[in-house]
């Protein structure tokens, strides 16, 4: 059905939003590996864990997907500025793509950031400004920057390009899997664009007939540090008295995910749950999947993992299973 495209998310263009071919604004985003975890298999007596390894992207992080789409349409739309509230992933990828397609970007950070996702930004030619505080304070400051330099506001949610770009997720993984989608997915959620993508690429493909089966169950993940998600779950609504800190999933630290109810519609539709892992238990993670199977996860993509081993004690995930993680970025963006 796909042959002869491109090994790029863009093998899946007639489900993205760009009219005219030469607006994409491509850097090789998507096709990248479902690994099996044979080893970490054996340990802990699941049949299947695979790995979607998303660290292997343009920029380092499965923000490329949403970004690539957001900027081809930008350009498409003739937007000549772009302004962007990140945890770090997100900047790094919106300044490559604008760099690309000639469109100016300002980038909105956490002063606390790790300094390789700051740099990325400047090289690629973005103004990069740092504030005090998580993603939320960076957002107000560009709804309020968008409003007086007429940028376009690229927050996640807000404008509609950049989740349909994440929906290649779920159109990859059918075609990557034969048409047979794993029975758990492990998501670590920040501002939920991956996970509710995949799950409207899972319908738009049922509706299609290219998908037949149950659909998985969508496990979300959140860090104790910063779990309004897992908060919601667990008491149906954020309490006054929820404090967000930033965890060392920089992807993670979203304390007032716009997108709150589509993305505990996704988790409730797919019989999906919620799980919180803590910081240490993250740091353990990497160093176990290193050791194990040879791969630096970032601190998101350990939590996948943690999340995993949580499912197993609760008996939620089940032997004769096959459960997919996501390593949502790169390791070497951490330093
Ligand atoms: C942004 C990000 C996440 C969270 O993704 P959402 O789809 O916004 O929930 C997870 N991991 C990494 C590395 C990220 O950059």
């Amino acid at each position: 059905m796909f042959t002869g495209r491109p090994y790029t998310m863009w093998r899946y263009a007639e489900f993205l939003p760009v009219f005219d071919e030469k607006n994409i604004v491509s850097l090789g985003e998507g096709w990248t590996p479902i690994l099996p975890l044979k080893n970490l298999s054996a340990q802990l007596g699941i049949r299947e864990i695979l790995l979607k390894d998303e660290s292997v992207n343009p920029t380092g992080s499965f923000k490329a997907r949403g970004l690539s789409v957001a900027i081809s349409k930008a350009k498409e739309l003739g937007i000549e500025h772009c302004i962007i509230p990140t945890a770090g992933n997100a900047g790094g990828a919106m300044s490559a793509y604008a760099a690309k397609a000639g469109i100016r970007a300002t980038v909105i950070m956490p002063k606390h950031t790790p300094s390789a996702l700051k740099e990325e930004c400047r090289m690629y030619g973005a103004e990069l400004i740092l504030l005090d505080g998580l993603i939320d304070a960076c957002g107000k400051k560009a709804k309020q920057m968008a409003a007086e330099i007429g940028a376009f506001d690229m927050s996640t949610m807000k404008e509609p390009y950049r989740l349909e770009g994440k929906k290649t997720l779920g159109f990859e993984i059918a075609e990557q899997l034969n048409w047979r989608l794993p029975d758990l997915i492990i998501y670590p959620t920040g501002g939920g664009t991956g996970l509710i993508g995949m799950w409207q690429a899972f319908k738009e493909m049922q509706r299609l007939g290219w998908l037949t089966g149950k659909l998985p169950r969508m496990v979300i993940v959140q860090s104790k540090k910063c779990n309004p998600m897992i908060q919601m779950f667990e008491n149906g609504t954020v309490p006054e008295t929820f404090i967000p800190e930033a965890s060392i999933a920089y992807g993670l630290s979203v304390p007032y995910p716009f997108a709150k109810d589509l993305i505990q519609q996704v988790v409730l539709e797919s019989n999906g749950t919620a799980i919180t892992v803590t910081e240490e238990e993250m740091e353990k993670g990497i160093e176990h999947i290193a050791v194990t199977e040879g791969l630096l996860l970032s601190p998101e993509g350990s939590a996948t993992y943690i999340g995993l081993k949580k499912l197993i004690e609760k008996d939620y995930a089940k032997e004769d299973e096959s459960v997919l993680l996501f390593n949502t970025g790169s390791w070497f963006k951490y330093r």
